[in-house]
């Protein structure tokens, strides 16, 4: 991908999210663009970063661990998630890592997060998973244990600041979106991790602070 390239699908998936915000009544600020840059050679990554970007996500711990310590390096102004499953024995790495964390999904995690926080003196701000059309074959938390999972969390003093989900394929995500905006409200959750290449500006109007933009941004992947 060429820096002009970078550019232009930047600006065309911001001018795509603040027209969703500007249609929902709220403010563009308010909504996190991710870049998610699973699978992307460094030379598409660094093309993205010298348009602008500074926020991106990554699905796999070692992955990022051998992508992003050396840019991090040149780009202290960077930001980095974690979007996909995290097994609890890599725990501290991922707490070292990442700013924030979108894959809390069970309280074996919950107990491998807070050790790795008191080890490492960081706090990640984390969202919980929620398997939102329950697919046996998804990560996140089922809806009815939910309560249970944040109440753990919160008996263990993690940060949860929100709920994250990523809804079936192939149907409309619209009421998807709108259940989990109704789960974190109910639980005082201020962040909602929601939105894809396919689907963003409709999880923006649903009321999304992050949504987790990949091949929107930088074209197809070619595996993962
Ligand atoms: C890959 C991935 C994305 C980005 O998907 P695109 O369809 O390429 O935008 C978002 N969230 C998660 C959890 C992912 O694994």
């Amino acid at each position: 991908m060429t820096k002009d390239e970078a550019a232009r699908r930047l600006d065309d998936v911001r001018g795509r999210i603040a027209g969703a915000a500007r249609t929902a009544g709220r403010k563009a600020d308010d909504v996190a663009l991710i870049a998610i840059s699973k699978t992307q050679p460094a030379g598409a990554v660094a093309a993205l970063i010298a348009a602008g970007q500074r926020l991106f996500g990554e699905n796999r711990v070692q992955e990022a661990q051998d992508k992003w310590p050396a840019l991090r390096e040149a780009h202290p102004d960077i930001g980095l998630h974690l979007v996909g499953q995290l097994q609890s024995n890599k725990a501290d790495a991922a707490v070292r890592l990442f700013d924030a964390i979108h894959s809390l999904d069970r309280p074996s995690l919950v107990t491998a997060l807070a050790r790795a926080m008191d080890a490492t003196g960081r706090r990640p701000q984390l969202f919980i998973q929620v398997n939102i059309g329950a697919e046996p074959q998804k990560g996140g938390c089922a809806i009815a244990g939910l309560p249970a999972l944040l109440a753990d969390a919160r008996g263990a003093d993690l940060p949860v600041a929100g709920l994250m989900c990523v809804p079936p394929a192939g149907v409309e995500a619209a009421p998807y979106f709108a259940l989990l905006g109704k789960l974190a409200r109910d639980h005082g959750l201020p962040l909602l991790s929601m939105g894809m290449s396919d689907d963003y500006p409709t999880a923006v109007t649903l009321g999304a602070t992050h949504v987790r933009v990949g091949s929107a941004l930088f074209g197809a992947r070619q595996q993962g």
